[in-house]
């Protein structure tokens, strides 16, 4: 490691060398070919106007893109019912009887729903919501467990033009009241609760007591668990009691282009939640093409699972709006992987026979941690392609995740977006790209990404900075509800000259030119000068054996600025010894130099994670340095804190 003065941009320190380039089989049949890149090169607006007519309008449009920076508008003048387009038009087009859900309950109970009763569920609903009050303009909160209705709850306020809000099951009453109130919301739809690990866990007093207070005018509560609830008499009425009496036809109006689909709150990893503002028919466009192309969709075929949580982004374009909007057939899981056993998704794949699974990677760390010896138990051949979102994918973890689930065959595609591009911008093309593990490689056709330094300039094949998008892309956010200041502040004051979105995140490019993300900016360390990626760091200690995961901070130091310091999980097979710590360190420092060995290596049982599977290094630093901890309402587990901190007293 050369001594150099400190440098703005990030140090650039793991390699990694392997490449899995498609077979030719699966390139053969590829949806996309490298001919897209090509084609969105030499007119991205006509590229995007193609994938728009993968939609069906009711009125075209006039103008494929408007740009008053930072305020976009897509295909403005054109018009369409985003429910409509995720339902009823398969079923015009005689594909009622497919499957669009395998739903499969925690305790084990399922529900098939075909397109056609998937769009009279809708039908219902959107009646019900109607009789309810709900207008075209207005907010609905969603709060619900991962059960079908939470999908047609979303479909139902998209039919009437309603924005909905979707809030993770597992936030606190707080959490759901901010939103409430941030959004306005006239009606909450919520369940008396859910299953999660076995057990009810319930969901109406919570919303009882988000909503004291609030506008709310209705609560609509599905009966999954069926434990008692509190009930308010005039307010709250059953889903079955409203919905399941009402006519299961609706007649859809369609609405603008740049009518709001939904408000989605971000996880709240860093900061106070913002209210991303989505649209529809751009959304609805990039949601369905990114789909189609870089999970190679083929609706007749393919059963396509994405495990995440429809209170998150990745739940909204990757569960509801673009397999639905390609009419596909997709499992839906309520509960925990670990529920009633460590192999459950594993039965599901084989009972359902998916073709396509996309997960995180921190659900793949906790699988590595279990052991390679549980999924080895499941007839797992019919899995064609593999997807990861949410973080960084550590190489070692990306090469298990091929290895012991995808047979060594399948591709893998690490796909980057966030709440606020809306879908997929930067990705493999499954038939195309030689997948390279850890890197989310390149934007994909029509997108327009780059890495810059502090100034704005590009910086060259093999130097670090961060991620920009350079041009606007049609499910770009249209802004933060009720706060265009801060839209402005947040996103594109940084790159304001040069016009660039400013996604928040470190970034390298390789010597091919290929992208790999480094996480937040605000986790970025600086030892002696050096500015060190946390994923780097973290991806080092994951590639050694005895580890299934770590989480690395920077702790204020007296000689360096900030020392590195790493939890560590061990995996399954793995025993501490008194020397593991020390062993680590100098894997480390074997694997990306002397710079960045840990100070301090602390094995852990557990991390603290958002429900969106994301790892909160601020409350690692605040153990990390000694500090009270801060705010823990959005982790999954507010009780890892706890376990973290026990285990450590008395801990080197
Ligand atoms: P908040 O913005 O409130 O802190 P959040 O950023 O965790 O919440 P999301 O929008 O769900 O909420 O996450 C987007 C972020 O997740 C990205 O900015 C990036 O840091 C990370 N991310 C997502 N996918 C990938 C990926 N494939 N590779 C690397 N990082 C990823
Ligand atoms: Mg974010």
């Amino acid at each position: 490691m050369t001594e150099e003065p400190a440098e703005a941009t990030l140090s650039n320190l793991l390699k990694e060398e392997r490449t899995f380039p498609p077979s030719a089989e699966f390139a053969e049949q590829a949806n996309v070919h490298a001919d897209a890149y090509e084609k969105a090169q030499n007119d991205r607006i006509s590229f995007w106007e193609e994938a728009a007519n993968r939609l069906d309008w009711s009125e075209p449009w006039h103008t494929a893109l408007e740009w008053n920076a930072p305020f976009a508008k897509w295909f403005v003048g054109g018009k369409l019912n985003v429910a409509y387009n995720c339902v009823d038009r398969h079923v015009e087009a005689g594909n009622g009887d497919r499957v669009a859900i395998h739903w499969e309950g925690e305790p084990g109970d399922t529900r098939t729903i075909t397109y056609s009763d998937l769009q009279k569920e809708v039908s219902k609903a959107a009646n019900a919501l109607h009789e309810l009050g709900v207008r075209t303009g207005d907010r609905v909160m969603i709060y619900l467990p991962m059960i079908p209705e939470a999908a047609v709850a979303m479909l139902a306020c998209a039919r009437l033009g309603a924005a909905h809000s979707v809030v993770f099951g597992g936030f606190s009453a707080d959490s759901l009241r901010n939103r409430i109130d941030d959004a306005q919301a006239k009606v909450v739809i919520t369940a008396d609760g859910g299953y999660r690990r076995g057990k009810p866990s319930a969901l109406k007093p919570a919303a009882d007591e988000a909503i004291a207070g609030t506008g709310v005018e209705k609560v609509l509560v599905v009966r999954r668990t069926g434990e008692d609830v509190p009930w308010t008499e005039g307010r709250d009425v059953w889903w079955h009691d409203v919905v399941d009496r009402q006519a299961d036809t609706h007649e859809h109006t369609t609405f603008d282009a740049e009518n709001p689909l939904f408000i989605l709150y971000t996880s709240g990893t860093t900061a106070k939640p913002k209210g991303i503002l989505h649209t529809s028919g751009g959304y609805l466009t990039q949601a369905s093409y990114t789909h189609h192309a870089v999970f190679d969709l083929k609706p007749e075929t393919d059963i396509y699972w994405c495990a995440a949580d429809i209170g998150w982004v990745t739940g909204h374009s990757y569960i509801v709006y673009g397999p639905l909007s390609n009419g596909v057939t997709q499992v839906m899981y309520e509960g925990t992987p670990d529920t009633p056993h460590q192999g459950r998704f594993w039965e599901i794949i084989q009972k359902y026979k998916v073709t396509i699974l996309y997960t995180a990677p921190t659900t793949i760390r906790t699988f590595m941690k279990w052991g390679a010896d549980i999924p080895a138990k499941f007839d797992l051949s019919s899995l064609r392609l593999l997807g990861s979102v949410g973080e960084p994918i550590n190489p070692e973890a990306w090469i298990w995740y091929r290895h012991h689930i995808g047979g060594d065959n399948a591709p893998i595609v690490d796909t980057w977006w966030q709440t606020e591009t809306g879908a997929i911008m930067v990705s493999p093309l499954p038939g195309v790209t030689s997948t390279k593990p850890g890197s989310a490689q390149k934007a994909l056709p029509g997108i327009s990404a780059d890495v810059v330094d502090e100034s704005g300039k590009s910086v060259p094949d093999g130097g670090g900075g961060y991620l920009v998008l350079t041009e606007p892309w049609p499910s770009m956010l249209r802004g933060i509800w009720g706060d265009d200041e801060r839209f402005k502040d947040t996103y594109w004051s940084r790159y304001s000259e040069q016009g660039y979105y400013f996604a928040g995140d470190g970034a390298k490019k390789d010597d091919d030119g290929d992208l790999w993300l480094l996480g937040r900016v605000d986790d970025v360390m600086n030892v002696s000068g050096h500015r060190i990626s946390t994923t780097e760091v973290e991806s080092a200690l994951v590639s050694h054996p005895s580890v299934a995961e770590a989480a690395v901070v920077g702790a204020t130091d007296p000689t360096t600025g900030q020392g590195i310091v790493a939890f560590v999980i061990l995996r399954g097979e793995a025993k501490e010894g008194t020397d593991t710590a020390a062993e680590l360190r100098q894997h480390v420092a074997r694997e990306i130099g002397p710079i960045a060995k840990p100070r301090q290596i602390l094995v852990v049982p557990e991390l603290p994670k958002t429900r969106s599977g994301k790892i909160m290094r601020r409350l690692l630093r605040d153990v990390a340095e000694n500090r009270s901890l801060g705010d823990v309402t959005t982790l999954a587990d507010p009780t890892v804190m706890n376990l973290i901190s026990a285990g450590l007293t008395g801990g080197k």
